[in-house]
């Protein structure tokens, strides 16, 4: 025997590499996963068998190969029977959905979350009911194998413990633990920031896939980040990095819901488009404060209320346009400090950040040709969001896939078992 990774561990990490580019990749034939993965036929014949056995793949012959010869078997995930539950936690909606192995959204519920205090009970309550629901409706042979939240907030590595969520009204919530015990499925519940997940669900599934050095910027009530160097997400020393909304891009500007003042988030966010649009009342102008509360109850924030203002510049509305111009001047000078520290391939907007860069792209780019560095801007692609309001379930999706991916057969055998 020689030293170093024994076949067990060897077995493992390729069942584990097999499994991961059936499920991000889609069907895929033994001869092009030979290819891929630098083994030889009879390991990857000897893999997919494990595979097939343990339930998560299945064989079958290509329809049509057009040419002479034994065809290659067309290995596919299964789908319709391996699944997990991801959620997303809002300032303004909670959603919930059934992802097959693979990526593909098989069944969803979602609900408007009206903003305010952080309520464990009746979010986790309301969470677990819709998991319920989609799981009444599947086949006795499906089988669950993880689950995973994304969450508007920073998130403690080890238990999932919401430790700041300003624009969910949480604090120290253990959101994790709570909807675990509420799903009852023996499944521990991860939980991840909503921006970090939204940049790993463009980075394997959307626009910036193949794409190793990216940052997603996700707007809400409040601006996330998402920052991907050399292909790994940046987390930091506690996982809390790439809060980048509360980089101050306007000293002395706006007070910011941190208690520093110009933060892109205070500058860039849905209260600073919609307060120079004129359509909240600014901030301490009392005798506005009328503003929000006048109207029908709808549009008046959130998402709608942001298309709203993009739409009406489109119509040529000038209130409009100069909000959006002013916005999306800060929002570039915000960019083009994080394209001269991270040298990103690419930058993606989303969440509200979507409507906001589609109409501002030429402040942003402006902004961008002032004051980022010639070379790493040269090469810099600016993109919206391709999974758009899936893109933070997708993302939680991925995190509760990402044992079944490290350990195929351990995770099947416990759920099944
Ligand atoms: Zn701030």
């Amino acid at each position: 025997m020689r030293a170093g990774p024994s076949q067990e561990d060897i077995r493992r990490h390729n069942l584990g590499a097999l499994l991961r580019h059936v499920h991000l990749g889609g069907p895929i034939s033994r001869a092009e996963l030979t290819a891929k993965m630098g083994l030889n036929r009879s390991t990857i014949m000897a893999l997919t068998s494990d595979l097939t056995a343990a339930g998560l793949v299945r064989e079958e012959l290509p329809r049509e190969t057009g040419r002479a010869g034994r065809p290659s078997l067309v290995v596919r995930p299964e789908s319709s029977r391996v699944y997990v539950f991801a959620f997303d936690v809002g300032p303004d909606r909670l959603a919930a959905a059934r992802v097959g192995l693979g990526g593909a959204i098989l069944d969803r519920r979602e609900t408007a979350r009206r903003r305010g205090p952080f309520d464990l009970d009746e979010l986790a309550g309301t969470l677990a009911g819709f998991a319920r629901q989609m799981r009444r409706k599947t086949r006795p042979d499906t089988v669950c194998v993880g689950a995973a939240a994304a969450v508007s907030g920073g998130v403690r590595k080890d238990d999932g413990v919401i430790m700041f969520g300003p624009n969910l009204g949480a604090e120290s919530v253990p959101f994790g633990e709570e909807l675990g015990r509420r799903l009852g499925l023996g499944l521990p519940v991860s939980v991840g920031n909503d921006a970090n997940l939204a940049a790993l669900a463009e980075h394997s599934r959307g626009v910036a896939v193949g794409v190793r050095d990216l940052i997603y910027l996700h707007g809400d009530v409040g601006i996330g980040g998402g920052i991907i160097t050399g292909g790994h997400l940046l987390g930091g020393h506690d996982g809390y990095g790439g809060e980048v909304g509360h980089m101050v891009v306007n000293p002395g500007g706006q007070p910011c819901g941190c208690g520093s003042r110009g933060c892109l988030e205070a500058e860039v966010g849905e209260r600073a488009l919609l307060e120079a649009a004129g359509r909240v009342a600014a901030r301490g102008d009392t005798r506005a404060n009328a503003l929000s509360h006048d109207g029908d109850g709808a549009g008046r924030q959130g998402r709608d209320a942001v298309r709203a203002v993009v739409d009406a510049a489109d119509r040529g509305d000038i209130v409009a346009q100069e909000a959006l111009k002013r916005v999306g001047g800060w929002l570039g000078l915000g960019v083009a400090n994080l394209v001269n520290i991270f040298n990103p391939e690419m930058v993606i907007f989303g969440g509200m950040l979507r409507e906001v860069y589609l109409g501002s792209a030429a402040q942003v780019r402006s902004r961008l040709a002032t004051n980022a560095m010639g070379p790493q801007r040269e090469r810099l692609r600016l993109r919206t969001s391709a999974l758009a309001d899936d893109a933070t379930l997708v993302g939680a999706a991925e995190l509760a896939f990402a044992h079944v991916l490290a350990d195929p057969l351990e995770v099947l055998a416990r759920v099944t078992g």
